[in-house]
C-alpha cells in the first residue's frame, strides 16, 4: 500500500514538474513573441532600421531631453535620386538591395545615439542628437552625400547612386511634426536645386513646399476635368523661312492657382509617377493636332513631343505611341520625340534601348536641350538619334559681328552634320542671331522672334497661311 502510494505521489511529482516546465517555456514564447511584435512596430522590415514611428518617438525624446542641454538636434532627411528609374528598369530585388545597402552604409557613419529610419520607399532620415552647432551636422549631412556618391557601384548601374539632403534644426520649444516637415521640405529644395546636395530648411521653403503638396493634390482628377491644353511652338527651316512643324508644350489651368508652366508641374508629375497618364494624354493630343493641321497643308509638317525621363522607362511607352498613332492616322515620321540629353545620360543602356525601339516604329528622335549636359557629341552615336536641338544658353551670345561668339554653335553644327543629323536651334529671339544661323548652316529654328507658343486656332491659323506660299512669318 505504502509502495503504491509513494509511486502515484511520484508520479504526480513528475507531472506536475512537467507541467511547470511547460508553462514557463509558453510563457517565455509569448515574451519573444511580444518582443518580435514591438520590434516590427517600429522597424523597417526590409532594412531593419528604425521606421516612421520609432523616429517619431526618438525626435520626440531628444526634444525633451535637450530642454536640460541647451543643445540641438538636427534631423537630415534624405531621398536617392533617380531610384524610381532603377526599380522600374532593374527590377524591384535590384531596388531592394540598394535600399539595404544604402541603410547599412548610413548606419556605418552616425555616432552612437544618433537614429536612422526609413521612412518608407526610398526616403531615409538621420536624428542627430546634441548637436553642437548647426555646421558640424551640415558637414555631417554632406558627408552622407559624399559617401552614397563613392559608394561601391550597384548592379548595372555605373553611375552608382546619389541622395538629395535636407536639414531642419530644432530646440525645445519646436513640435515633433515641424521639424519633420522642415526637413522634408529642404530635402524637395534639395531635390529642386539639382540633386546630391544638402540644403538647410529656410522658412521660404515653407511656401514652396505647400505649393507643392497642391500641385501633388491637384493631380487627382486633373485629367477627367480636362485642365490640361496644350501650345504649339512653330519651327522654322531657317533657309527657306518656310514652316516645318511645331513643338507641343503642355500647360496646366490648375482651378485655384490659375495657369502653371511645365517647370513648375513636369517634375513633380514625374516624382509623383502622374507624368505617365498626362504623357499618355500629351501624345494622342499632340498627333490629333497634327492630323487636323496636316488636312489644312499639302506639307508634311512634324510634331515634336517631349518626352521626360519616367516615360521613357515606362514599358507602356511603345504601346501608348502606336496606339496614339493608329488612332489619329498619323504617319509615324511626322512625329519626333524629344528627349534632353540628361534623361539618355542618367541611364544610357536603358534609353538607347527604348530609343531603338521607338526608331523601328519610324518615329525620329530629338536630343533636347543639346549642351546643358555633359555629353560629348562622339557619345551621341551610341543613341539613335535623328535631331540635335541646340540649347537656348547657345543661341543667347550669338553675335553676327563677333565671330568668338559662334564658336560652340559652329562645332555642334559640323559635327552634328557630319553624323548626319538634323540640327534645330532654340529660342532665337533677335534678328541677328537668326542670321548668323543661316550662315553657319543651321537646319532649323524656332523662338520667340518667329512666334511664341500658340494656341490651336492661331497655329492652325498659321498652317493655312503658308499653303501656296513660301511666306515670312
Ligand atoms: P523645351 O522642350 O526646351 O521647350 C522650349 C521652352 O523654351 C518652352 O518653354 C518655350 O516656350 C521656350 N521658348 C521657346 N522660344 C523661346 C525664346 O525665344 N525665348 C525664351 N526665353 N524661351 C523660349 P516651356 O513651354 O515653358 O517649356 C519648358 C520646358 O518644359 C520644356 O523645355 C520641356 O523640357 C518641358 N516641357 C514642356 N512641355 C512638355 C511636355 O509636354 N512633356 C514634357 N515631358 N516636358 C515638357
Ligand atoms: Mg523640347
Ligand atoms: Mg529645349
Amino acid at each position: 500500500m505504502a509502495g503504491l502510494c509513494i509511486a502515484v505521489f511520484a508520479v504526480i511529482c513528475l507531472r506536475m514538474i512537467w507541467l511547470i516546465g511547460r508553462i514557463s517555456r509558453q510563457s517565455l514564447e509569448l515574451k519573444e513573441n511580444d518582443a518580435n511584435l514591438r520590434y516590427m512596430a517600429f522597424h523597417d522590415e526590409l532594412t531593419g532600421l528604425a521606421n516612421r514611428e520609432l523616429l517619431h518617438d526618438r525626435v520626440e525624446q531628444a526634444l525633451a531631453s535637450i530642454t536640460r542641454s541647451g543643445r540641438l538636434i538636427a534631423l537630415c532627411m534624405g531621398d536617392l535620386d533617380g531610384f524610381k528609374t532603377i526599380n522600374d528598369t532593374l527590377g524591384h530585388h535590384v531596388g531592394d538591395t540598394m535600399l539595404v545597402k544604402v541603410g547599412a552604409l548610413l548606419e556605418s557613419i552616425v555616432r552612437p545615439g544618433d537614429t536612422v529610419a526609413r521612412l518608407g520607399g526610398d526616403e531615409f532620415a538621420i536624428l542627430m542628437v546634441d548637436v553642437e552647432n548647426p555646421t558640424a551636422a551640415v558637414e555631417f549631412a554632406g558627408r552622407i552625400v559624399s559617401v552614397l556618391h563613392d559608394a561601391v557601384e550597384f548592379e548595372g548601374n555605373q553611375a552608382g547612386i546619389s541622395i538629395s539632403v535636407g536639414v531642419a534644426f530644432a530646440d525645445s520649444a519646436t513640435p515633433v511634426e515641424q521639424v519633420i516637415s522642415e526637413a522634408d521640405a529642404a530635402m524637395y529644395e534639395a531635390k529642386a536645386n539639382g540633386k546630391n546636395r544638402v540644403d538647410v530648411f529656410q522658412s521660404s521653403m515653407r511656401a514652396r513646399l505647400f505649393k507643392r503638396l497642391e500641385l501633388t493634390s491637384g493631380f487627382r482628377g486633373s485629367l477627367e476635368r480636362s485642365e490640361f491644353f496644350l501650345s504649339f511652338q512653330p519651327i522654322f527651316s531657317l533657309g527657306d523661312r518656310r514652316l516645318r512643324g511645331f513643338e507641343a508644350l503642355v500647360r496646366w489651368h490648375h482651378p485655384t492657382i490659375g495657369l502653371v508652366a511645365p517647370l513648375d508641374f513636369i517634375p513633380i508629375a514625374e516624382e509623383t509617377g502622374f507624368i505617365v497618364p498626362l504623357g499618355r494624354w500629351i501624345l494622342l493630343a499632340a498627333c490629333e493636332q497634327l492630323a487636323a493641321w496636316t488636312a489644312l497643308s499639302n506639307e508634311p509638317l512634324t510634331v515634336a513631343v517631349n518626352l521626360s525621363r519616367r516615360q521613357l522607362a515606362s514599358p507602356l511607352l511603345v504601346d501608348n505611341i502606336r496606339t496614339a498613332l493608329a488612332l489619329t492616322a498619323v504617319h509615324p515620321l511626322q512625329l519626333v520625340l524629344e528627349v534632353t540629353e540628361s534623361v539618355l545620360m542618367e541611364n544610357p543602356e536603358q534609353a538607347a534601348s527604348a530609343l531603338t525601339e521607338l526608331r523601328a516604329l519610324g518615329i525620329r528622335i530629338a536630343v533636347d536641350d543639346f549642351g546643358t549636359g555633359f555629353s560629348s557629341l562622339s557619345y551621341l552615336q551610341r543613341f539613335p538619334v535623328d535631331v540635335l536641338k541646340i540649347d537656348k544658353s547657345f543661341v543667347d551670345p550669338l553675335n553676327e559681328s563677333e565671330p568668338a561668339s559662334s564658336a560652340l554653335v559652329t562645332s555642334i553644327i559640323g559635327l552634328a552634320h557630319s553624323l548626319s543629323l538634323e540640327v534645330v536651334a532654340e529660342g532665337i529671339e533677335r534678328e541677328d542671331q537668326f542670321e548668323r544661323l543661316i550662315e553657319l548652316g543651321c537646319d532649323y529654328g524656332q523662338g520667340y522672334l518667329m512666334a511664341r507658343p500658340l494656341d490651336r486656332e492661331k497655329s492652325e491659323a498659321l498652317v493655312e497661311s503658308y499653303q501656296g506660299s513660301s511666306a515670312v512669318p
